[in-house]
């Protein structure tokens, strides 16, 4: 099925349920309301001389629009490429003509962003183009652009003037569900972020399964504070709620940890999605007991380990007792792994669950042997939701899917007699020091066992001696005196000598991608300049 066959089932099941709920544009919409204008947009991206195929980029923080060219640009056959808000002019460049886009739908400006100013930069074409007409010189297959937002902008049309009226139009438009119809970009947490080119077969069963997986029905009310530009918000958040019928709820432009509890308390939520760090800020909001948050239920958090003592609270503290972790990238649709809503807690913790339904995977050694039960390797996976590949890319796409369809992951990992997988690591980020393989992960943690330890990272070095030495970064509690010999100290005994940290630095916080992942590239190239 393609997305916008979906979408059109679920309206005639739930016309006059909530579809959409975007609490800083008082936007609340049920799913006729919603079609109508999905199928307005997707019927003027036809009209304005857009066709299946092309590319249309959105560059934009959370908003009702975006879900609108989300399931429009579906609808009409397009390809959706998202791009990061957070991007500025050298990376936009680099997105519009990695891909060939041929239209942009941009924000005006938002806090310190003018995206309109940005564009402008790499086209000043646009100053003077009629709109839907651009012609610049250093983005050739630009000719479209849309601004959101109620400002005339010079050479660009304003989102309401996109409605078309031919949406009859749109019926004579065939589909496959093995087409493109999303670009994706990876967070950039290895370098330079890659764009996954998506099907409508892969992140439309992505999101049925993660959703089935914590029971979403249309009696559900999903709270999604994470980014529409990634994959967690726009496939595991709207496709899931689109297939089940669900209401997507939108707290705020970006992530606010205050808008989000307002909302779970005021829209009776029953379902939240967050990275760890996010779950972190709402716990730590200084009026977190003043908000009723009994109406949730469950929900996701992915994107990187979880501590134990933050799960506890989320059950305790925020009622999610059905609350699940999920692993995925963005590769594969994203999810492969998820745990149950009704798994111990403590395997909720240290696992990301078991395998999805329709997906195989293995794990194999660096001769790519699938390694003995229990034992690590490299996480591989098979099946609807390995993406078709990186766009214009076939140097990359060839290092990470190989003749027989697997997608080889780069993340370390084992999986027990009982199927739960546990994640170990990047690859990118394993230490070989004399030979002994170190995962930084299992220093780190070790290491938050020291109670003046608030947070630590660890990358490896290049060493003349070793060819690698572990380094790590603390983060110590105010007013601790902690200094590298009690680190070591406290090490000493209780780990294998040759993972004790050779260099041990103290800092005030590391390099983040947008989605709050720590960047260990940038950790390391940092690490040497400071050691030279
Ligand atoms: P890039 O590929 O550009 O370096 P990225 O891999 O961080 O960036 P994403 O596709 O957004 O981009 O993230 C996928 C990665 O996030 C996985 O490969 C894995 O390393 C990590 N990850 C995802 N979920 C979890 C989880 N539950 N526990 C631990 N790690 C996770
Ligand atoms: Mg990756």
């Amino acid at each position: 099925m393609t997305i916008g066959a979906l979408f059109d089932q679920t309206v005639k099941r739930y016309p006059d349920g909530e579809a959409l709920v975007v609490r800083h544009q008082n936007v609340r919409w049920t799913w006729q309301e919603l079609r109508t204008r999905v199928d307005a947009v997707a019927a003027g991206l036809l009209e304005r001389g857009l066709k299946p195929g092309d590319r249309v980029g959105i560059w934009a923080p959370n908003c009702a629009e975006w879900v609108i060219v989300q399931f429009a640009t579906a609808k009409a056959g397009l390809i959706l490429v998202n791009i990061n808000p957070a991007y500025r002019v050298a990376e936009l460049d680099y997105a519009l003509n990695k891909v060939g886009c041929a239209a942009l739908i941009l924000a005006p400006s938002h806090k310190s962003s003018d995206y309109v100013a940005m564009l402008g930069e790499l086209a000043p074409e646009l100053a003077v183009s009629v709109p839907g007409l651009l012609n610049a010189a250093r983005l050739p297959d630009l000719r479209l652009v849309v601004v959101l937002g109620e400002t005339e902008h010079a050479g660009c049309l304003p989102f309401a003037a996109l409605a078309g009226k031919d949406t009859g139009a749109l019926a004579d438009i065939r589909l496959d569900p093995a087409m493109p119809v999303n670009i994706q970009f990876t967070s950039g947490t290895t370098g330079f972020p890659k764009g996954a080119t998506l099907s409508h077969r892969n992140i439309l069963n992505n999101g049925a399964f993660v959703g089935a997986r914590i029971g979403l029905t249309s009696r559900d009310r999903l709270c999604i504070p994470v980014p529409l530009y990634h994959c967690f918000g726009m496939v595991m958040g709207n496709l899931a709620c689109a297939v089940h019928g669900a209401t997507m709820v939108y707290p705020a432009e970006a992530f606010d940890p205050g808008a989000v509890l307002e909302t779970v308390e005021a829209e009776r939520c029953t379902a939240l999605y967050g990275v760890p760090t996010m779950f972190i800020a709402a716990l730590q909001h200084p009026d977190f007991d003043r908000f009723d948050l009994s109406s949730l239920r469950t929900g996701i958090m992915a994107g990187s380990p979880c501590p134990m003592a933050v799960m506890r609270e989320v059950i305790d503290r925020m009622h999610m007792d059905e609350v699940t972790i999920a692993y995925g990238m963005t590769e594969t649709s994203p999810v492969s792994f998820q745990s149950d809503t009704d798994d111990p807690l403590d395997l909720r913790v240290s696992t990301v669950g078991r395998v999805q339904p329709h997906l195989e995977v293995k794990l194999i050694d660096l001769g790519g042997n699938i390694v003995a039960r229990g034992e690590t390797g490299e996480l591989c996976t098979r099946g609807y939701s390995v993406m078709l590949g990186y766009w214009d890319d076939a140097e990359r796409t060839a290092d990470a899917l190989d003749a027989d369809g697997w997608m080889h992951t780069g993340d370390l990992a084992t999986i027990d007699e009982d199927g739960y997988c546990r994640i170990v690591g990047r690859i990118k980020d394993m230490v070989i020091r004399g030979g002994e393989n170190i995962y930084p992960r299992e220093i780190e943690e070790y290491l938050l066992t020291h109670p003046d330890i608030v947070d630590v990272q660890g990358v490896g070095i290049p060493d003349e001696k070793y060819g690698e030495e572990m380094c790590v970064w603390i983060v110590a509690r105010a007013g601790a005196t902690l200094g590298e010999d009690d680190v070591r100290a406290h090490c000493r005994g209780r780990i294998a000598h040759f993972k004790i940290p050779r260099h041990i630095l103290f800092v005030d916080g590391f390099p983040m991608t947008v989605t709050g992942k720590v960047q260990k590239f940038a950790m390391r190239e940092q690490t040497l300049k400071l050691l030279k």
